[in-house]
């Protein structure tokens, strides 16, 4: 299922022809626009799911793992942060599921 107005599901379509460091049938992955850190990259399931709350399916969930996974070893990071801001005071501000893969430099905790 995809929404007209979501960024996400117009960048998983392909409408703005990002570079995908990474898809299957399942879920695309791509740079975040702002990026937080050396490595930041995003890994979103091509369904929309407005976030982690509205899935049932584990698989996808161990899926959108797994591909962050492969992401990190293709742009060479052994040491990275996996991250899924769920809901406003969490710091999502895509409502369109997605998990933040961050690595490159030393990470701080707790979050802020
Ligand atoms: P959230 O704050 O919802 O956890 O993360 C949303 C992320 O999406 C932010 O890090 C933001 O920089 C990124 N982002 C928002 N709009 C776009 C876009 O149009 N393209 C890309 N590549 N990233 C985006
Ligand atoms: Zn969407």
């Amino acid at each position: 299922m995809s929404n007209n107005d979501c960024v996400f599901c117009k960048i998983a379509r392909g409408d703005f022809n990002t570079e995908f460091l990474f898809e299957d049938d399942r879920v695309v992955s791509f740079k975040d626009l702002d990026p937080q850190a050396p490595v930041h990259v995003l890994i979103i399931p091509r369904s929309h799911y407005d976030s982690v709350k509205e899935v049932e399916d584990e698989a996808l969930i161990g899926h959108l793992v797994t591909a962050a996974k492969k992401v990190a070893e293709k742009l060479g990071i052994k040491e990275y942060r996996i991250v899924m801001n769920t809901g406003p005071e969490a710091g999502q501000s895509v409502f369109h599921l997605h998990m933040h893969l961050l690595g490159g430099r030393a990470m701080r905790w707790p979050p802020g």
